[in-house]
């Protein structure tokens, strides 16, 4: 994992066992290995399904179940993914910076990568898999910015112990290449955002306001759900966002219950 101030270069599970271990230091904290069925609302809380069978009531609910990357069904893909194969520049751009590179995404999708590469890389070849649509001026930008556009279909990427030599097209041109960038589509890992009604805005993320809250009261959502910047450090931010916001409501709540007997919802307002 890149790109996270302080963890630069960390296993990614190496990273979730250190901010497990933290964590449960704390009293009252259980991890709880387990998928969350449903999550419904029950008064003011809410009931949450879990699929050993159990359920847990709870006052606040903050959703971080994250994204589902589409990847592209291309033979050879698999084994390179992750080590010359990548979907995030600002996570492993500067590693393959000056490799000849592939950007691989149809319409704005690959357009939108291309530009972003140039950045690290000069060398580039963008694969759209079919007929790009690009408009004249489209390709114009494209040539130049030194980038070589080829509509043809990909066949399969050849490499071996992860390392990428090259694009392989159906009519049987091979193009060496050492890194390939990708953007495809992706869904949301869970349906619970959607089933408890959270508003959906910009890209599909849940629209959210202060304190990363939803337009459910009680239920506040962090990470690569909200569709901003999709790196670990601005989830671990979303989060921290989400648990101040939950705790200040938390807070507000049982000092007005004590203060007038009244129970209430503290929720802060969520435009659009
Ligand atoms: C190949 C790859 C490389 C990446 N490299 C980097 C990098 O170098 N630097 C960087 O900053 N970012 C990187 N990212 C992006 C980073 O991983 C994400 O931005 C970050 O993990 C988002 O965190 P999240 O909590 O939103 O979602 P996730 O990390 O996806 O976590 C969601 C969790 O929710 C769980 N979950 C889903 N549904 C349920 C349910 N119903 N019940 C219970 N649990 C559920 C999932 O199992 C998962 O554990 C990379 C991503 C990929 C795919």
């Amino acid at each position: 994992m890149h790109a996270y101030l302080s963890r630069d270069g960390i296993v990614p599970s190496r990273f979730l066992d250190l901010g497990r271990k933290e964590i449960l230091k704390y009293p009252g904290v259980r991890f709880a290995p387990v998928e969350v069925l449903t999550a419904r609302r029950v008064g003011t809380g809410f009931r949450v399904q879990l699929a050993d069978g159990k359920a847990v009531k709870t006052r606040k609910l903050l959703i971080a179940t994250g994204l589902f990357d589409i990847l592209p069904r291309i033979p050879g893909f698999d084994d390179l993914f992750g080590r010359s194969v990548f979907q995030c520049p600002y996570c492993d751009g500067w590693e393959m910076r000056n490799r000849r590179t592939a950007v691989y995404g149809r319409g704005a999708r690959g357009l939108n990568m291309a530009r972003a590469m140039t950045a690290w890389c000069d060398d580039l070849l963008l694969c759209t898999d079919g007929r790009s649509g690009y408009s004249d001026l489209q390709r114009q930008q494209l040539e130049r910015n030194g980038i070589r556009l080829v509509e043809k279909r990909v066949l399969r990427l050849e490499g071996s112990r992860g390392r990428l030599r090259a694009v392989v097209f159906k009519d049987g041109e091979r193009i060496e290449r050492e890194a390939l960038f990708f953007d495809t589509p992706s869904r949301s890992q869970s349906k619970l955002a959607e089933s408890l009604g959270c508003r959906f805005g910009r890209d599909s993320g849940v629209l959210c306001g202060d304190y990363e809250a939803t337009s459910v009261p009680g239920v506040f959502v962090a990470g690569n759900i909200i569709r901003d910047v999709q790196l670990s450090i601005v989830a671990a931010a979303e989060g921290a966002r989400a648990a101040f916001g939950i705790n200040r409501a938390l807070t507000r709540e049982d000092f007005e219950r004590r203060a007038t007997g009244r129970r209430r919802i503290e929720h802060p307002q969520v435009a659009g």
